[in-house]
């Protein structure tokens, strides 16, 4: 199948692609490796697109503050190549090679997989992990949203039609943070059937917990990180945290039953834990 007609407008200032967001019912267009499928489907028929491609100053990875910021149009490709993101984002940097495949990653984009909250998606859980900050803007001004406020359901954020997310903060991860991840697939590079991503400080005071692929959107796990937090993180006390996870609203889709999702994500949080006490 072919897209609806729309209208297209290549912004070349951040100022320009506001306005055109403003003026019109219009998408934002960053990698397209979603968008573009789902309006040639016809599950989306936006009436124009406003292509971020040729905008200055929206890509590229800094540290401001003791904060990592990248920007919305920086590529998965650009991430996984980025030495500041290895030091600073372990995180991100061990997930990347499982976002889809190097095609994909050439042209995806960290705003537009925050933007579109594809429950299934790995960056939406790695910055509630993280406890990441989203940057948005639209010609009234700019704000910031707590990732664990963005989130709101399935393909749904507290953005605004009229905002573009402009870029992700992230907190400069410490030299002894432990991280652990691991996600089930049928393939590499498939989307998740169920993933978990995990962020400790090195004596375990402190651990954040999200999931992706088995609910209608990431979601933190607040009682599995009460379970594991301030305790040695042994054996009992994960099975305490796997059996938390009665807290999340588990939701089956194609590859899998609500029963499964919630068995999977199990698995999932006992072998990303095994990274973290590794
Ligand atoms: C075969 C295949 C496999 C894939 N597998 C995975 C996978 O395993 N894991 C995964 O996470 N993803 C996967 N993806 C999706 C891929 O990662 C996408 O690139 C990503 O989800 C969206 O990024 P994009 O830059 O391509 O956004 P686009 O497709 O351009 O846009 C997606 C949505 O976000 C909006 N948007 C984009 N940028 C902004 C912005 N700055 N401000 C406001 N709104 C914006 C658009 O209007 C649109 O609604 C897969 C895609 C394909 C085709």
């Amino acid at each position: 199948m072919k897209a609806p007609d729309f209208d297209y407008h290549r912004a070349e200032t951040l100022e320009a692609a506001l306005a055109l967001m403003a003026e019109e019912d219009a998408f934002a267009l960053a990698g397209g490796q979603s968008l573009m499928p789902m309006m040639n489907l016809r599950l989306t028929a936006p009436e124009a697109l406003v292509d971020l491609n040729a905008v200055d100053g929206l890509a590229g990875v800094r540290i401001e503050d003791q904060r990592l910021t990248i920007g919305a149009m920086t590529r998965y490709a650009a991430l996984e190549a980025s030495g500041e993101v290895a030091e600073h984002a372990p995180l991100v940097s061990t997930a990347l090679p499982y976002i889809a495949h190097p095609a994909i990653r050439n042209r995806g984009t960290i705003g537009g997989s925050c933007a579109l909250a594809d429950p299934a998606a790995e960056m939406p859980a790695l910055l509630l992990a993280l406890g990441a900050e989203v940057h948005l803007q639209n010609v009234k001004g700019a704000r910031s949203v707590a990732a664990d406020e963005f989130f709101l359901g399935l393909y749904e954020t507290a953005r605004e039609d009229d905002e573009l997310v402009v870029a992700i903060q992230l907190p400069v991860a410490s030299k002894r943070q432990r991280i652990g991840f691991h996600e089930i697939t049928r393939r590499h590079g498939d989307y998740a059937m169920a993933g978990c991503a995990i962020v400790a400080t090195e004596d375990l005071s402190e651990v954040r917990i999200a999931f992706f692929a088995v609910s209608d959107r990431a979601v933190r796990a607040r009682a599995a990180e009460a379970a594991l937090a301030g305790t040695s993180g042994g054996k009992a006390e994960l099975e305490n945290a796997v059996a938390a996870l009665s807290e999340i609203d588990f939701a089956g889709d194609m590859n899998a039953s609500t029963h499964t999702k919630r068995h999977l994500a199990g698995v999932a949080l006992r072998r990303a834990w095994a990274e973290v006490m590794a």
